[in-house]
């Protein structure tokens, strides 16, 4: 568990990578963003915020895909948003999801997964520092990153990462278009010093730019049919994925 701001808690989990993102508020009480992943990393979670005195206070999904859905009975039971649009495809596609957990990480309590309700408004309602949403449709529907303007944190959920290209939402009709539509809102994010990534490592603000700089030319390059030099694209699923885009790009040319 690094602290990368004060009150502001990044552990990362061995599958995949995958980032789980704390803020501390009043009286211990804790927003809690994506925990993930296994159960025994939410088991872990819970273990380290007792051991400080702190709680969950509510919790926050950044998009309807399994791993950024879970839950644990030793976290309690509190408020957990989504996006309006997130907690809709959350419920439409529950069986999916549910058997993507059973596959990738088994043992979940599911009466606890996916259990999110619609925020209404931008800002999670908590007792906490301000936490504000940024809701687009890259990569799935209703994603919401989430800035902690005092912290100058952006958590952007499935983007901005340095391990992984964009992934885009090819259920989409416009996948190419709603990805750089919220790579965008988040690029003009005001005052972030820090980004943390769903997957992959907290960057700085030159990273930030770095990482904006990058994805951009990543669509700009698969749009226009070509296989990007990106360092990203030596892992052989993130090589399938790029296939898949290059392919969709030709189709949606007139
Ligand atoms: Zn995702």
């Amino acid at each position: 568990m690094d602290e990368i701001a004060p009150g502001v808690y990044v552990s990362t989990a061995d599958l995949y990578t995958t980032t789980t993102t704390i803020a501390v508020g009043a009286d211990g009480g804790c927003l809690l963003i994506d925990p993930a992943v296994t159960v025994a990393d939410l088991a872990a979670l819970a273990g380290w915020l007792s051991e400080r005195g702190l709680r969950p206070a509510a919790g926050w999904s950044t998009h309807p895909h399994w791993d950024h859905l879970l839950w644990s009975a030793a976290f309690g039971e509190v408020p957990r948003y989504a996006t309006p649009r997130a907690v809709a495809v959350a419920a439409g596609e529950l069986p999916g999801l549910v058997s993507d957990v059973g596959e990738s990480a088994p043992g979940h309590d599911l009466t606890l997964f996916a259990r999110v309700e619609p925020l209404h408004g931008r800002e999670i309602d908590w007792a906490g520092p301000p936490a504000v949403v940024y809701a687009h449709d890259a990569h799935a529907p209703g994603h919401g990153a989430v800035l902690l303007p005092e912290a100058g944190v952006l958590v952007a959920g499935d983007m901005l990462s340095d391990i992984e290209i964009p992934l885009l939402d090819l259920e989409s009709a416009d996948p190419f278009g709603c990805y750089r539509r919220g790579l965008e809102l988040l690029a003009g994010a005001p005052g972030v010093r820090l980004v943390v990534p769903g997957h992959g490592h907290v960057g700085d603000q030159a990273e930030f730019r770095r990482r904006v700089a990058a994805d951009r030319g990543y669509l700009d390059a698969t749009q226009a049919g070509a296989d990007p030099a990106d360092p990203r694209l030596a892992e052989p699923w993130l090589r399938a994925e790029h296939a898949r885009h290059r392919e969709r790009a030709l189709t949606a040319r007139p």
